[in-house]
């Protein structure tokens, strides 16, 4: 996630660099970012539901191993139904 995100932000400034500001360029790292976080929004609590990279309002670039919103272990839940 973190290394999408630096690859999506050196895009636009080396387009920017190369043509001047370019929104396409901008555009193309939102998608990127999009697909990115595509299987994050999928990470949820088994339980709640809850998304896993949520701390609060926080977003981390990592999961939560135990829920914030109920405390279920979600490192072990996720080995037990796959
Ligand atoms: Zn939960």
């Amino acid at each position: 996630m973190l290394g999408v995100l630096t690859v999506a932000v050196l895009l636009v400034v080396a387009v920017d660099r190369t043509f001047g500001h370019s929104s396409l360029a901008f555009a193309a790292a939102i998608i990127l970012l999009l697909i990115a976080n595509a299987p994050m929004l999928r990470f949820n609590c088994g339980r709640c539901g809850k998304n896993a990279f949520f701390r609060g309002v926080v977003v981390v670039p990592w999961p939560n191993r135990i829920c914030t919103r109920c405390g279920l272990d979600l490192a072990a839940d996720h080995s037990q139904k796959r």
